[in-house]
């Protein structure tokens, strides 16, 4: 069971809340947010049935949820969450288009590729200033001037913009530039970088693991909503397989399976799971066709000198192909393009 509490709710109405949990035999779990105090309640069948909590002074709404995710869980959710960036919404009535490079490398190459990612019809801006890369010996982003970058080409070109955050230390800088923030496939399970995202007051995107179930992605994003934080939204980024010819497998069934299970948007980002350019726009179609909220690419006006995955960057003359997909297929499921609803 989950108890939200008013945001009016005191002190004392908590402890009566922890108190009553205590009397009926439960365990409570409390989340003390910027905007709202949330109380997890554990206990058996029995105990949860006997629990009155919706009587007491303070509580906004109690949830009997089954699921072990329970604020990101879809029980007791009758529409799907519309996450806002920037004011650039992702969710069930729209579609997202993310694009930008996957490393920001100068200011020129930054400004170059989101000039390219808005012809797509791209909405939001990505990019990498804080690189997880597998070698220690490849480039590692520029970190903070990487940050200050793209807060300059957000304000020339007006995209709001996604970035990756690796560390907990690190959060409120990136918080600071950032319009998202992105934790990495590598870092799904950093339970104290989830909670540390959990207390920013921006939007999340959360990657899966490489190898993640279903339910430890929801775990993972849950960690985030404990802390007060439900703006996330799921990336389906390719999961390991036995095949070497691309670098990850895109699971496209993650996308009706996520959206089954949770209220969450889910995207995909079919240019970290293809790992090669020719791929990356069939697999944004499969994505868009699956019902996915929105779609991340890789972008780059130079790619053969990318310093970061520059074989997965789509070049300016795929653009026109991936913006004709953007503006026919997420409409025949009934969605506005986000770009549309921009202006
Ligand atoms: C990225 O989007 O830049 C990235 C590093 O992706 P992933 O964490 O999915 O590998
Ligand atoms: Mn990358």
């Amino acid at each position: 069971m989950v108890i939200v509490m008013a945001p009016t709710a005191t002190d004392a109405d908590i402890d009566t809340v922890i108190a009553h949990v205590a009397e009926h035999g439960g365990e409570a779990f409390v989340s003390r947010g910027v905007m709202r105090t949330i109380i997890g309640v554990v206990g058996t069948e029995q105990v949860l049935e006997t629990l009155d909590a919706g009587q007491l002074s303070g509580v906004a709404e109690t949830m009997r949820i089954t699921a072990p995710y329970k604020l990101v869980s879809a029980q007791n959710h009758a529409r799907r969450t519309t996450v806002r960036v920037g004011g650039v919404p992702i969710g069930p009535d729209t579609f997202t288009l993310i694009a930008g490079p996957c490393a920001v490398e100068t200011r020129e190459q930054t400004l170059a590729a989101a000039r390219m990612a808005k012809r797509a019809g791209a909405t939001l801006l990505r990019g990498g200033a804080f690189k997880p890369r597998t070698s220690p010996y490849a480039f590692q982003g520029l970190g903070v001037e990487g940050l200050r970058i793209l807060a300059e080409v957000r304000d020339i070109v007006g995209l709001p913009v996604v970035t990756e955050v690796m560390e907990a230390g690190d959060v409120e800088v990136v918080a600071h530039y950032a319009d998202m923030l992105q934790i990495g496939t590598r870092n799904m399970q950093n339970f104290g970088l989830l909670q540390a995202v959990g207390q920013i007051g921006k939007p999340v995107m959360l990657k899966r693991g490489l190898s993640a179930t279903y339910e430890e992605w929801l775990m993972a994003a849950e960690y985030i909503a404990q802390r007060g934080n439900l703006d996330i939204v799921l990336c389906e980024r390719g999961i390991r397989s036995f095949e070497t010819a691309i670098r990850n497998m895109l699971d496209v069934s993650a996308v009706p399976m996520m959206q089954r299970l949770s209220h969450l948007p889910v995207i995909v980002d079919p240019s970290h799971a293809a790992g090669r350019r020719d791929l990356v726009v069939p697999l944004a179609r499969a994505g868009m066709a699956v019902g996915a909220d929105g779609v991340m690419v890789d972008v780059h006006p130079h790619p053969e000198s990318a310093l970061c995955d520059g074989a997965q960057a789509l070049v300016a003359s795929s653009l026109d192909e991936l913006a004709e997909a953007v503006a026919t297929i997420p409409a025949l499921l009934g969605r506005t393009s986000a770009a549309h609803l921009a202006g």
